[in-house]
């Protein structure tokens, strides 16, 4: 059982209440002309929602992965495009918390919860995605400066952070999984080339860019965490921000069911409001069953987190089934609305294009599923 403190319903009403009041004022022309949402990101960190799990020594607000998931439901039951282009801007500080050493946290960690900068994290390469061994980014140490060479693609924020964790392969022999180090890289640097990509689907007020590295020359004191150990830090990042992605999930639910009640009860047809026919009355009554199931599961991997628990079973699980259903209420949401949900002007075909994209990235579904399955059976 998790029961809300009135602390966390306090945050979750504040954030509802400033979503509700300033991300309609973006949604629309953000996703239309896929610009990141300056002002609201501003906003948002000066209202203290950006980034409240970094603790107060690094300027945050210290409170827990829990808290977060509540204003990411938030913000995505309004929009989950400029949810995530907002509060998916310290991307990547999940693993520095837990990998990074002191002065890193000092230098990289204010600037995000003070909305004076953008993080990244790079993983994904071309060649490689769910096979996160399988990328071929390499770092070559020379002297002082480790000199990054490779192409990362759909980096969430690429054009626009000022830093980014880097995965690169350091290593030329030893364990598969052992040849991989992370890097706090300054994006400002030579021979970083950056190409934001256009024409996603949805989620298109957050930024996505691909990413060259020609000889780049990160100081070695940029090494964030062990050399050789950059594969796990990943994972560690993983674990946690599956969390809020599945509290993105939950948000874009139940913003999609607030749309199908509200209809429900306006429409009429053959004489009734299609609110009292049963056929509706059973996609919204699974509509918040499964909402209410994913909520719970969202809700408690953030909640083991914090109590240090660290298990990712229980994130991969809340991520695949919380974005599954996230799926499916859209769906049946903008059936509920017939002709009118298929048309831009109505926010639910936003929410659904939107949606798609929670079930691939931070892992796809099969690979949660695979994750899930492997560890219950105890098979490497
Ligand atoms: C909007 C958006 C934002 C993103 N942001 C970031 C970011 O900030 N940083 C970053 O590094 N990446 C990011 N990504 C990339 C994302 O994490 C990858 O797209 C995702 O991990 C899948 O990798 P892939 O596209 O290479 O697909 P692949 O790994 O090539 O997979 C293709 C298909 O095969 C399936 N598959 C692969 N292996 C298995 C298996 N073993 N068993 C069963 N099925 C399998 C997959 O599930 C998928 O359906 C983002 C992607 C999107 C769309």
């Amino acid at each position: 059982m998790i029961e809300l403190t009135k602390e966390q319903l306090d945050i979750k009403k504040a954030a509802r209440e400033f979503a509700e009041r300033e991300i309609p004022k973006y949604s629309k022309e953000c996703d239309e002309k896929e610009e990141f949402p300056w002002d609201l990101w501003r906003d948002s960190c000066k209202h203290g929602f950006v980034g409240v799990f970094i603790d107060e020594a690094y300027k945050g607000q210290g409170y827990g992965y829990l808290e977060n998931a509540l204003i990411w439901e938030e913000f995505h039951g309004i929009d989950p495009g400029c949810g995530f282009a907002t509060l998916g801007t310290t991307i990547g500080a999940e693993t520095l918390l837990v990998n990074g050493n002191e002065d890193q946290k000092l230098t990289y960690l204010p600037p995000l919860v003070k909305g004076k900068a953008i993080m990244a994290i790079m993983v994904t390469e071309p060649q490689a995605g769910s096979d996160v061994a399988g990328i071929k980014t390499k770092a070559e140490k020379i002297g002082n400066y480790w000199v990054i060479n490779g192409t990362k693609t759909f980096s969430t924020n690429g054009s626009i952070a000022d830093y980014a964790i880097v995965l690169a392969r350091t290593e030329d022999s030893g364990e598969r999984h052992r040849r991989f180090s992370t890097f706090i890289v300054d994006l400002k640097e030579d021979g970083v080339e950056r190409r934001k990509l256009t024409g996603k689907l949805g989620m298109r007020a957050s930024d996505t860019a691909e990413i060259t590295f020609k000889n780049v020359h990160v100081p070695k004191e940029n090494l964030m965490g062990k050399r050789g150990g950059g594969f796990y830090h990943i994972m560690d990042f993983f674990n946690r921000s599956r969390t809020w992605v599945a509290a993105q999930a939950v948000g874009a639910a139940k913003g999609a069911l607030g749309f199908a009640i509200e209809y429900s009860r306006e429409r009429e047809a053959f004489g009734n409001k299609i609110a009292s026919f049963q056929a509706i009355q059973f996609k919204i009554a699974e509509m918040a069953t499964k909402l209410e199931a994913a909520r719970l599961l969202a809700y408690k991997a953030a909640y083991m987190l914090d109590k240090g628990e660290i298990n990712p079973v229980f994130s991969a699980m809340a991520k695949w089934y919380a974005a599954k259903i996230a799926v499916e209420i859209v769906d049946e949401a903008l059936q509920i609305h017939g002709g009118i949900g298929y048309f831009s002007d109505h926010p639910i075909s936003r929410f659904y294009r939107d949606v798609k994209a929670i079930e691939i990235y931070e892992g796809t579904k099969e690979i949660e599923k695979w994750l899930i399955g492997r560890r219950i059976l105890g098979v490497q």
